[in-house]
């Protein structure tokens, strides 16, 4: 059967008949691992981009265009689109719906293995810390090792509005204590600050996925708290404590496999310090509280380097 489409119907894929359509046309088989459902709801496209807060003069980083729905949009009202897909048997639908836009660049790329600043730099020839927004409807399958990589690497987007499972959304916003609470959230809540969110039904993807999701608006905090070696120092305390929900941070920290070797009586005396109960669990810390606690191990280590000069 030959497929008929309209113009019109062929380049904007925001409606389940339409996104159905170009999938058969391209002959695209979604794959799973690459969290391939598609947003059919230009509803929910318009809020995304409404969530971004675009100017004329941004520049704009998406991940995973997929088949363009929100690109299209987003191409609309701004300087420039980088779109980084992974999926290679995207990029003709991509040419396709994108076609007459000419502000877009799609990249064929894993997000993972993307210095983006340095591709912000030469895609605009700008050099020299250049801000831009990173706009992302998630491979679920990868949030947590995709946004703790967009974070810990520090690149320099201002602006970070990303769908993600609501059961991410749920783990993001975690606080202290709670069973949501853990490295994901302390890792966003860390650089970023929740500037607003709302839901999404599992109900406008193609293919339907089993969860609903939420999309979070996150602004970059003014500056990333530490030393970038302060900071390493940081996560690997809290991923220590973390990670080993059950222990007490007193024993978490004196069995920590990545090892500082310290005796549990110094582990005592730093926690003190810090004003940290040692019989508390690790997941009830606060950011803050973590912070406390890097300073005082920080100044310990330095103190103990020093010695040995
Ligand atoms: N933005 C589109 C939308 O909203 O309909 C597609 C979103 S779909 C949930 C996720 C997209 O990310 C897919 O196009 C998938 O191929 C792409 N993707 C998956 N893993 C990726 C990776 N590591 N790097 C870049 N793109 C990736």
């Amino acid at each position: 059967m030959t497929l008929r489409l309209r113009k019109e119907e062929a380049i904007n894929p925001v409606s389940p008949s339409q996104v159905r359509a170009i999938l058969k046309k391209y002959q695209i088989h979604c794959r799973k691992s690459l969290g391939q459902n598609f947003l059919s709801d230009e509803n929910i496209v318009q809020k995304i981009v409404a969530a971004a807060r675009l100017n004329p003069g941004d520049v704009v980083v998406e991940i995973g265009p997929g088949l363009g729905a929100l690109t299209r949009e987003l191409a609309k009202r701004v300087r420039l689109v980088l779109a980084v897909e992974k999926d290679e048997t995207l990029l003709p639908v991509l040419k396709e719906t994108l076609a007459g836009l000419e502000n877009v660049i799609v990249i064929h790329e894993d997000a993972r293995k993307v210095d983006f600043d340095a591709l912000v730099a030469l895609k605009t020839n700008i050099s020299g810390g250049l801000s831009y927004k990173l706009v992302a409807n998630l491979p679920y399958s990868i949030t947590t090792p995709l946004l703790t990589y967009l974070l810990r690497k520090r690149f320099n987007f201002n602006l970070l509005v990303v769908m993600v499972q609501k059961e991410a959304a749920d783990r993001i916003n975690a606080l202290p204590g709670s069973k949501d609470y853990g490295l994901l959230s302390i890792t966003v809540q860390f650089y970023t600050v929740l500037q607003g969110s709302f839901q999404v039904s599992r109900n406008v993807f193609v293919p339907q996925p089993k969860v609903d999701a939420s999309v979070l608006c996150l602004s970059r905090r003014e500056k990333p708290g530490y030393h970038r070696l302060k900071e390493d120092l940081f996560f690997i305390l809290a991923q220590e404590a973390l990670n080993q929900r059950r222990k007490t941070i007193l024993n978490a920290l004196a069995s920590a496999p990545n090892g500082f070797k310290l005796d549990k009586n110094i582990w005592v005396t730093l926690l003190q310090k810090a004003q940290i109960n040692p019989s508390r669990r690790g997941e009830t810390l606060s950011i803050e509280e973590f912070s406390a606690l890097t300073q005082t191990v920080w100044l310990y280590l330095k103190s103990r380097y020093l010695q040995t000069k």
